[in-house]
C-alpha cells in the first residue's frame, strides 16, 4: 500500500486515486474528515467527499465548492476501492475514512477522540484495518485526560461559582467543536450564554443534529456582564469583554494540562478538556486494533510513541514530508 503525505495535512493514496484532507489536484476522489480550517479543501475543482454535518459548518465557514454527502456506515464504491466513513467524536460531523481495496485495507481518522466527545455523532471503529493513519498531537505520558463527566463538573463548578461571587466567567475555547462541547457541558445550569459571533455561526449546525447548547446568543458587548462568555483567546486579546471588570478566565484545551500555559496566557483556571485522544487512549486503541502498520502524523514525539508500539509488538513509521 502506497501512502504519502502532500500539503500540511493531506495524506494520499496514489495506486488508488484517493486523497484525505487534501487540496491539491493530484487525486480523483478527496475526502474531508471535518470541517477544522486546515482540514478543509482549498480547491473547488476535486471530488469532495464528507458527512452531511461537515459540509454544513464547512458552508458556514465560507467553502463555496461541490460536495458529495455520504452518510456514516454507508459504504460507497470508487473505480478502485470501496469507502466507509465511520464517526471519529473529535467534533459534529467528523469522520474516519476506512477503505477496503485489493492492495488490502486502510483507516484514515483525521482528528479523532475516543471517548467521543458528548457532542459528536459518537465513535465507532472498523473491526479490521492494514494501515492506520493517525495524528498523536498529545503524544507523550504527561497527557492523560480526565473523564467527561469530572471535566463537566469542573467547567460548570467554575461558571457557578464565579457568578456566585458577582463575577462575569469567560471560557477561552476554539469557535467550532469546542466551544459548543463547553455549551454542551453547561446547559444543565440554565444561566444565559453569550458566544463569539465565529462561534455563533456554527451552533445552528449543532442543535439542527439535536445536541443541547443551552441558552445562548451571540456575544452583545452592551450586555454581556453576568452571561456565562465564550469566546477563543485571540478574540479576548482583541477587546472582547474589556469592558467587564470583574471577571474570571477559564482556558479549555489539552494544553491546560500543562502548568507551563498559565503564565502565557494569564488566566485564572485551567481546564484540560481535548477534542483529541490522550497518550494512552491512543497506544491502547493500536493495541486493539493490531493493525500491520501504524502510520503517524502531525506530532512532535513520533519517536514516544513509536518505542511504546515497538514495546507491544506493532510495526509503526513516521509519516512525514
Ligand atoms: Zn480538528
Ligand atoms: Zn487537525
Amino acid at each position: 500500500m502506497n501512502i504519502t503525505k502532500a500539503e500540511y495535512h493531506g495524506i494520499l493514496l496514489p495506486n488508488l486515486n484517493i486523497g484525505f484532507d487534501y487540496s491539491g489536484t493530484e487525486t480523483q476522489h478527496t475526502f474531508i474528515s471535518h470541517a477544522h480550517a486546515d482540514h478543509m479543501p482549498r480547491n473547488r475543482n476535486s471530488n469532495v467527499y464528507c458527512t452531511k454535518n461537515t459540509l454544513k459548518l464547512m458552508q458556514r465557514r465560507g467553502f463555496k465548492g461541490e460536495a458529495t454527502v455520504l452518510d456514516f456506515n454507508e459504504p460507497f464504491d470508487t473505480d478502485r476501492a470501496r469507502i466507509t466513513l465511520f464517526p471519529a467524536g473529535h467534533i459534529l460531523g467528523s469522520a474516519m475514512v476506512y477503505v477496503e481495496s485489493e492492495e488490502g485495507t486502510v483507516l484514515y481518522t483525521g482528528d479523532y477522540r475516543t471517548p467521543p466527545s458528548p457532542a459528536s455523532e459518537g465513535f465507532v471503529m472498523p473491526r479490521k484495518v492494514d494501515h492506520l493513519i493517525t495524528e498523536a498531537t498529545f503524544s507523550l505520558p504527561i497527557y492523560r485526560w480526565d473523564s467527561h463527566q469530572e471535566l463537566g463538573n469542573k467547567i460548570r463548578t467554575f461558571a457557578a461559582e464565579t457568578l456566585a461571587d458577582n463575577h462575569t466567567p469567560v471560557f477561552l475555547a476554539y469557535n467550532l467543536g469546542k466551544a459548543q462541547e463547553v455549551m454542551h457541558f453547561l446547559s444543565p445550569l440554565n444561566h444565559p450564554v453569550q458566544i463569539h459571533g465565529a462561534g455563533y455561526k456554527m451552533c445552528a449546525v449543532y442543535e439542527e443534529a439535536g445536541i443541547d447548547l443551552g441558552r445562548y446568543s451571540t456575544y452583545n458587548r452592551e450586555s454581556c456582564e453576568g452571561n456565562i462568555l465564550i469566546t477563543t483567546n485571540s478574540a479576548l486579546n482583541n477587546g472582547f469583554a474589556s469592558n467587564v471588570r470583574k471577571k474570571r478566565i477559564a482556558y479549555c484545551s489539552g494544553w491546560a494540562s500543562r502548568e507551563a500555559t498559565r503564565s502565557q496566557l494569564t488566566v485564572h483556571k485551567l481546564i484540560p478538556l481535548s477534542d483529541h485522544l490522550d497518550f494512552f487512549e491512543l497506544i491502547q486503541l493500536c493495541e486493539e486494533l493490531r493493525p500491520k502498520k501504524v502510520h503517524i502524523t502531525h506530532t512532535p514525539n513520533a519517536d514516544v510513541v513509536r518505542h511504546y508500539l515497538k514495546q507491544r509488538d506493532i510495526n509503526s513509521r513516521f509519516l512525514d514530508l
